[in-house]
């Protein structure tokens, strides 16, 4: 069966403040100092109509709950002070996306209110801005149309819920997010609208003020079969999913009867729960808080001019300087490693590939398999490790085990723990001694080396232990 697939790409920024109040968007606290309990009314937009989904999620009459935290909330968030004037730093960062997306650009900028009613705003509304509209970015030399480029508040995140009452997190809400919209894309296979989704991300990423790990990235997307009605898919938090989540709701429409449109929520598995009906018009109405801001000629051409990298002759010279494959090159791409991999290698005299490895792939597995908290390692870790790796202090293949114990050891120093850990490079009067201890005369090459490696695993280079077997066995 063919579909038509719109997406809509969520990116929180990583800026200092928040997007109209100084509240830090670090969300390191975790206990709140005050828990403030509102229930909301549905108002009545200006424009003079209540949407459908507004009174529906109204008529469930819920109680909400919301946390405080001592440097992340603020009177704004409580909305018992008006917003501030829009933070510049995210304004710039949304700019500089619609320009790499080609965009027009508005004179200027207008804050606008979109009502939201399921209390993840304490205001009843978002606050989002169009920034950019009708852009395009190639893929695989096909023109994907954007529509519009908005900058927007991020919404509070809920915690719990449970009969009628709903706690949020307010540390979230006022995180400035840049929302990117695809028009509707034809002729595509779900896959391929997984990788347009990542290439976006990518390109967003690019600015370097992009925030790091799950749920910092969030899709919505829209599919509509031959049935002909559009239903929207909401909160693909891994992209990993979003073809799987495509085929199975183009399944679900082909299967159906009568395909309503609605809303959609998306569940970790893929599959999709009703969530409510598809939301009408009238959603937006002026935020009058907040006075409209002109963009300057001066101000673009200036914002031009330090526009990164783009994405695609990046992955070219990952490939022709760093000699990373095209598979490798794309993994570190997506990585939200990308920067500090950057850094690494050109601080560093080792080979590129083994650093984006470690990235790609070592600490995907340790987060995968081993359930490991990699958001314990941080960059000085990583620079420790790759300092020792460079000066020939421990092997390649020492790293996984490093990392492993970082999590539970994360003040020690990693030169401190290899010794721990006995992973020092051992010198090559060492391996020889030991395979003088291990090996007999005459016995088969292969089995030697074997049983040599088991013993010095991951503190010899493989070569050095081959070389010096061949040596003693002579
Ligand atoms: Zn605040």
């Amino acid at each position: 069966m063919t579909f038509k697939a719109g997406l809509e790409i969520h990116v929180q920024l990583n800026t200092q403040r928040k997007l109209f109040c100084n509240c830090s968007t670090a969300m390191k606290e975790r206990t709140p100092i005050a828990i403030v309990t509102r229930k909301l009314h549905p108002v009545a937009s200006e424009l003079g109509e209540v949407d459908r989904a507004a009174q529906f999620e109204f008529l469930r009459d819920r109680i909400f709950h919301y946390q405080v935290f001592k440097s992340e909330t603020c009177l704004v968030e409580l909305d018992e002070e008006p917003p501030h004037p829009i933070n510049q730093e995210a304004l710039n960062v949304a700019l500089q996306v619609a320009l790499m997306f080609h965009c027009r650009i508005p004179n200027e900028i207008h804050v606008m209110r979109k009502t939201v009613i399921d209390g993840s705003n304490t205001t009843s509304f978002q606050r989002t801005m169009d920034v950019g509209m009708d852009g395009y970015f190639e893929y695989r030399n096909k023109k994907i149309p954007i529509t519009y480029i908005t900058l927007e508040e991020d919404a509070a995140a809920s915690v719990e819920e449970k009969d009628k009452e709903v706690t949020y997190r307010l540390n979230r809400l006022g995180i400035p997010l840049v929302e990117i919209d695809t028009d509707i894309l034809e002729g595509f296979t779900p896959e391929e609208i997984q990788d347009i989704a990542y290439t976006i991300g990518i390109i967003v990423k690019s600015t370097r003020k992009a925030k790091h790990g799950i749920g910092t990235i969030r899709q919505d997307v829209n599919i509509s079969t031959e049935k002909g009605t559009r239903v929207e898919l909401k909160g693909v938090q891994e992209l990993d999913m979003l073809a799987k989540v495509i085929k199975l709701e183009v399944e679900r429409q082909s299967l159906a009867e009568k395909v309503e449109k609605e809303t959609r929520s998306v569940q970790p598995d893929g599959t999709s729960v009703y969530m409510r009906p598809l939301p009408g018009a009238a959603r937006m109405y002026p935020e009058t808080d907040v006075p409209p801001v002109q963009i300057t000629k001066e101000e673009l051409s200036t914002l031009k001019k330090t526009l990164p990298e783009p994405w695609n002759k990046k992955l070219e010279r990952f490939k022709s300087k760093l000699k990373l494959s095209e598979q490798l090159a794309r993994e570190i791409l997506r990585s939200d490693y990308l920067d500090l991999f950057e850094e690494i290698v050109a601080k560093y005299k080792i080979e590129s590939s083994i650093v984006a490895n470690v990235f790609a792939s070592t600490l995907k597995n340790l987060e995968r398999k081993e359930k490991l908290n990699i958001a314990e390692i941080s960059d000085e870790h990583f620079f420790e490790i790759f300092d020792l790796l460079s000066k020939q202090k421990i092997v390649k293949e020492a790293v996984p085990e490093i990392l492993r114990h970082i999590p539970r050891n994360p003040q020690k120093k990693i030169s401190d723990l290899v010794k721990e850990l006995n992973l020092s490079l051992l010198s090559e009067n060492e391996i020889e001694k030991m395979i003088k201890q291990t090996i007999q005369k005459g016995m088969p090459y292969e089995k030697a080396v074997g049983l040599v490696m088991s013993k010095v695993r991951e503190r010899a280079q493989p070569e050095v232990v081959m070389k010096l077997v061949k040596k003693n066995l002579k």
